[in-house]
């Protein structure tokens, strides 16, 4: 979501003027778009912003935070961080160009919400052949390990017309693939469209070629929304679908509203409905009064279900939650342990998974040189995977068919099936 926000206000700055640079020491504002869904992410903010303050003690460069962290700390993050010119909310991103052209008298700090809608506004992003749109922002689920409700407050759906035209927009600009954002796209609503409505409409009035989306939440994944992901061609045999945790009793703690055989209802649909379908999560260890066993669980579930991939989080108190309530009795050591055991495991899943790729033609968006050489290209295939071949720059922005030839538990490597 940051990503994407980000990829909206570049392109703002562009249109006003503004360029970006490559380093700190060419730039004369440096913008932290900033993250408070854990401690570790908002701790980072403060050691980032601490180094570049010196650069402030010998130029009038400015330093600007937006996003989560301005939106929950305001003008405590002046206090905490005098040096800071100019601090935008969750909301008010999009307003830093009028800021930074007003001469406004500094510091200025403004967390008023109220979204304007940026859908005439092409991002500017790291490839022309991806891109993400976002229809939802905010969250009314209150899971209550999570800050997300209260910093970027309720959910609120874009319509439907205005993400269609945001789709055309950037396909006509070079996108081959769009992928919809939200926190919780499954309950997007407009009128009396709903996410399912949403992803036909898109793949059918639109040219985009691959559709994706993120997140969903485990209690919305309907069974017409799984019939929608195997019956469309354009929609891409992915799905991120958070468990968190693998115990019942954590579950409903957390306050997730699914049970663990619900969950595995999902992936057995989402299965027979796209036999290939790569799957991905979100886990929290060390949740408050998580016992070992429990944890256990956790691990079981990761083996069994077989994720492609899995972004995994020791749980961190966030300020203002339910679950700051409950006594964090895991200790750090324990919690640490568990994440380091469950990055094992899921490492061992993810390579086994990805051996099952070996001998499989794959169609590949490329989107660019690897990084090591100029004489292998990257893509991915309809699963999300990276893929590295041999090939010239010419097949950027191509959609071509890769037959995989090996695979660790991050990268598959291959070679292309059709002439070049
Ligand atoms: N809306 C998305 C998640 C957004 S936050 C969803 O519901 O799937 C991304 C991930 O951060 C969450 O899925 C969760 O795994 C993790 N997370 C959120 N709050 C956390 C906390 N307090 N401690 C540790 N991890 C947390
Ligand atoms: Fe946070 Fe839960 Fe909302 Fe995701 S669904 S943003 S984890 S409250």
């Amino acid at each position: 979501m940051n990503l994407a926000d980000s990829g909206v206000l570049g392109a703002i700055l562009n249109s006003r003027g503004y360029r970006a640079v490559e380093t700190e020491a060419e730039a004369d504002i440096i913008i932290l778009n900033t993250c408070s869904v854990r401690e570790k992410a908002e701790t980072r903010v403060f050691g980032r912003l601490s180094e570049l303050s010196h650069l402030k003690e010998t130029s009038d460069k400015k330093l600007v935070v937006v996003g989560c962290m301005a939106q929950r700390l305001g003008d405590q993050l002046i206090a905490r961080a005098p040096y800071v010119d100019i601090v935008l909310g969750t909301d008010r991103i999009f307003d830093l160009p009028d800021y930074l052209d007003n001469g406004t008298a500094l510091p200025a700090v403004n967390t008023e919400t109220g979204l304007e809608d940026m859908a005439d506004v092409i991002p500017a992003r790291e490839n022309r052949f991806t891109a993400f749109v976002t229809i939802s922002r905010g969250c009314d689920n209150f899971c209550t390990y999570c800050i997300v409700p209260y910093v970027r407050g309720r959910e609120m759906s874009y319509p439907a017309s205005h993400i269609l035209h945001q789709v055309n927009d950037l396909v006509g600009d070079g996108a081959l693939e769009i992928t919809l954002l939200g926190q919780n796209v499954n309950s997007y609503r407009d009128d009396d469209s709903d996410f399912a409505d949403l992803l036909k409409m898109v793949a059918a009035e639109t040219d985009v070629q691959r559709l994706r989306f993120m997140t969903s939440h485990p209690k919305d994944m309907s069974d017409r929304l799984i019939e929608v992901i195997g019956s469309e061609p354009k929609m891409m045999a992915h799905v991120h679908l958070p468990l968190q945790a693998g115990s019942d009793r954590i579950l409903k703690k957390m306050g997730r509203v699914y049970t663990i055989s619900h969950y595995m209802s999902l992936i057995e649909k989402l299965r027979s409905a796209v036999p290939d379908i790569s799957l991905t999560t979100d886990l929290i260890v060390g949740f408050p009064s998580e016992t070992d066993e429990e944890f256990r669980m956790t691990l079981d579930a990761v083996e069994k279900i077989g994720y492609d991939s899995a972004f995994m989080f020791r749980y961190s108190v966030r300020e203002g939650t339910k679950a700051a309530g409950f006594d964090d009795d895991v200790p750090e050591e324990e919690k640490i342990n568990r994440l380091n055991e469950l990055i094992e495991l899921q490492k061992k899943v993810a390579f086994r998974k990805n051996q099952a790729e070996v001998g499989k033609i794959r169609s590949v968006l490329v989107d660019g040189y690897s990084r090591r050489s100029h004489d292998f290209l990257k893509g991915k295939t309809e699963g999300n995977k990276t893929v590295l071949f041999a090939g010239d720059g010419s097949m950027i922005g191509t959609i071509r068919e890769i037959k995989i030839n090996s695979a660790d538990s991050w990268t598959l490597h291959g070679e292309l099936k059709e002439q070049p």
